[in-house]
């Protein structure tokens, strides 16, 4: 099938409103008549589901915790960007376009960019609407702080807990709509396949994650908004249950999936601690606006560091290499994501690594706290020069923005960040792969609709931060209801969809199998051994920076690691009863397959392109020396891969894309 993207016709900025108002619409009274399955109650699914009802659709949204509230946006902290302006430092929709575009190295859709930035502002209309507590300035106008990769402050936030107030809003939103009937919750239910009935998606099969039971519901079309997949690195910052089941499934029934391998590493996140963690812990991005970043100068130090015999506080200004300041002057601590993880991994790789095993840098916020001291000082009329006094007013300030975080730092690590500065390492953070979708967010497959981070996104190959929950609110309260509207329309006359052909006996029959087989396998190997397993091959292999030859061993270790999950997995208990083991193993099921198809797309893209680092492609000379080398000539496509079968059988196609807005140049934040 070839690919088409649906991108309207017409100048950019007019592309969007011109698509609205050239659709169809269906009436509300015929809304009534259709049902939409949206599977996710994450910030993305929990919008659309709470939007599609509020219109009059029949709404039945599905997800695998005992309460929307629990998805894992829940988790985002830092905050979510809009192009207001309220500060007057010069944004606009074009520059967020801009940033976005550039952030993710080029390889995102203009079209898609550009309506992100143009609803962007919506977003933060329609979430104060709800209530949601952003946070103010002294006037009571909403607050904004900066994040990497741009120059103008435009991220709205809660503290350290915007995805937690967002999705209480959404939450509520979806509420209203639960109590009139007009959304049908299915809460611990795990969809497992999707059905699709004359070649169009017509429901999914789920199994009762409570009971065992295997469902059918059908729809008149399905949207996944189902999460990313970091977890197929098994430490990742995801919630524990994120998973990529629903997307590797509907790929499986022929959504295309796109740029497989594309991961965001985060740099601040509290490194690695052992074997036994399960999960990383992320400090916000927001930190690095304040914070800043260093390791010690010399080697001898951060050898006395490593071994406790100096304290870094110990270490003088002229003793610290603050290297993001000094290699990128204009960004300085703020530089994007990819890049400050990269320089993190270098100075660690170089010896420089400041905790016991050598994979950490330090977030310093001494000089916040000095600076924004002496500023409240001078402000309640005390002596700017007392230490004593600087020190304690700035550590108000500083608790008073990021104080959740501190207390979180401090709880996991037993250290006081207000005295010793944190250590912090990259860690997998956020997927920008995930289902092709067209401008209308709709998979290569008919009435299958991926929103959020289940989709391939507008973020190319690196997300700036606060663009995800922008991304997945605008999918699901501004973009999606609009175009399924458009395809809805078509079925007004269809009439309620049965849950008893074929397609839908022969996917529950799949289900059946694959749940029987792996409760019966009675091998010796827990799910968790694999699971551990595949995440050491995909982040020494396929990780921070990549090379041909281990991208190749990774496929074949991967594919030899699926067979012996089959042959070897135990999964105690029953299939028709509450069975954890069971809901893990067919999720480390689907990242065995998905694993390998991820370095099979590494290995197709040879070129470093934002977060995806190859070390075969790098500047050998001038002003980017040593910064990561792009091939537009090559590569300025998405890759949308065919299932095939075995995921090595995959096949490539290219969705070439078009700058006709923004020239392609070489990024540089120096
Ligand atoms: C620690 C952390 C901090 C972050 N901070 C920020 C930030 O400050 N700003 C920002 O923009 N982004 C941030 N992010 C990223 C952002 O939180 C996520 O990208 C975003 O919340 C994803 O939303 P979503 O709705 O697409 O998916 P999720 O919130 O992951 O929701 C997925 C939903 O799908 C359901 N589901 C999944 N599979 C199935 C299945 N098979 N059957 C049934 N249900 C299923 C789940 O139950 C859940 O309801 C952060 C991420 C992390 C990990």
């Amino acid at each position: 099938m070839a690919l088409d993207s649906k991108i309207p016709q017409g100048p950019l900025a007019d592309k969007w409103t011109n698509y609205k108002n050239e659709i169809n619409l269906v009436n509300p009274a015929n809304k009534r008549l259709i049902d939409v399955i949206v599977v996710g109650t994450g910030l993305a699914g929990g919008s659309a589901a709470a939007t599609l009802a509020e219109l009059g659709y029949n709404v039945k949204a599905f997800c695998f915790q005992d309460s929307p509230r629990r998805a894992h946006s829940i988790a985002a902290q830092g905050g979510i960007n809009a192009a207001k302006n309220y500060q007057g430092d010069g944004d606009s929709t074009y520059r967020l376009f801009y940033d976005t575009v550039k952030g993710g190295d080029y390889r995102s859709r203009e079209a898609n960019v550009y309506r992100l930035a143009e609803v962007s502002t919506n977003i933060i209309d329609q979430c104060v609407a709800q209530g949601v507590p952003f946070a103010r300035d002294y006037g009571g106008l909403l607050d904004n702080r900066s994040f990497g990769g741009v120059l103008v402050s435009r991220t709205f936030y809660a503290k350290g807990q915007t995805g937690q107030q967002l999705l209480l809003g959404a939450y509520s939103a979806m509420n209203r709509q639960i109590g009139r009937g007009k959304i049908k919750m299915y809460n611990r239910h795990e969809m497992l396949d999707v059905v699709k009935v004359d070649g169009k998606a017509r429901g999914i099969i789920t199994r009762n994650l409570v009971t065992g039971e295997i469902e059918r519901h059908s729809a008149h079309a399905v949207v996944l908004g189902t999460g990313g997949y970091g977890n197929v690195f098994y430490l990742s910052t995801n919630a524990m249950g994120s998973n990529v089941t629903a997307a590797w499934k509907a790929h499986k029934r022929g959504a295309y999936f796109a740029n497989p391998c594309y991961t965001q590493i985060h740099p601040t996140c509290i490194p690695v601690s052992g074997d036994h963690q399960s999960k990383l812990t992320l400090m916000s991005e927001s930190l690095r606006n304040d914070g800043r970043i260093w390791v010690p100068k010399k080697k001898e130090d951060a050898i006395a560091i490593r071994e406790g015999k100096k304290k870094p506080t110990e270490l003088a200004e002229d003793e610290r290499d603050y290297y993001l300041e000094r290699r990128y002057p204009a960004f300085g601590n703020l530089v994007p994501r990819d890049v400050a993880s990269r320089a993190a991994k270098e100075r660690c790789d170089a010896g420089f690594g400041v905790n016991k095993t050598g994979e950490a840098v330090y977030l310093d916020f001494a000089s916040a706290i000095e600076r924004y001291g002496k500023e409240q000082a001078y402000v309640q009329h005390k002596d700017a020069n007392d230490k004593a006094v600087v020190t304690a007013l700035g550590t108000e300030v500083v608790r008073n923005k990021y104080g959740n975080l501190f207390q979180m730092y401090e709880k996991i690590v037993d250290q006081n960040p207000y005295k010793t500065p944190m250590m912090i390492y990259p860690a997998v953070h956020y997927t920008m792969g995930g289902l092709w979708v067209d401008y209308n967010l709709q998979t290569s497959v008919e009435g299958l609709y991926a929103i959020g981070e289940a989709n391939f996104s507008d973020h190319g190959a690196n997300r700036l931060g606060a663009s995800a929950l922008m991304q997945g609110l605008a999918d699901g309260y501004f973009v999606l209801p609009y175009t399924i509207g458009d395809y809805l329309s078509n079925d007004i006359r269809t009439g309620p969809i049965s849950t008893d052909s074929p397609e839908f006996e022969e996917a529950e029959q799949n289900v059946r199998k694959q749940v029987d087989a792996l409760v019966n396998n009675n091998g010796t190997k827990s799910v968790d051994y694999f699971h551990k397993k595949l995440g050491k091959i995909m982040w020494n292999k396929c990780g921070m920076s990549r090379n041909a030859t281990d991208l190749q061993s990774a496929i074949d270790e991967i594919a030899s690691l699926r067979d012996d999950f089959y042959k070897e997995v135990r999964v105690p208990g029953g299939q028709n009863e509450f069975n954890e083991e069971l809901a893990k193993a067919l999720r480390v099921a689907d990242f065995l397959e998905l694993g390998e198809l991820f370095a099979k797309d590494a290995l197709t893209r040879n070129e470093s392109a934002g977060g995806h680092f190859r070390e075969e492609s790098v500047e050998l000379d001038g002003p980017q020396k040593g910064e990561a080398l792009r091939d537009d000539e090559n590569f300025t496509f998405v890759s949308a891969w065919e299932y095939k079968g075995a995921p090595k059988d995959a096949v490539l196609h290219k969705e070439e894309l078009k700058f006709e807005n923004i020239e392609l140049k070489q990024r540089s934040y120096k």
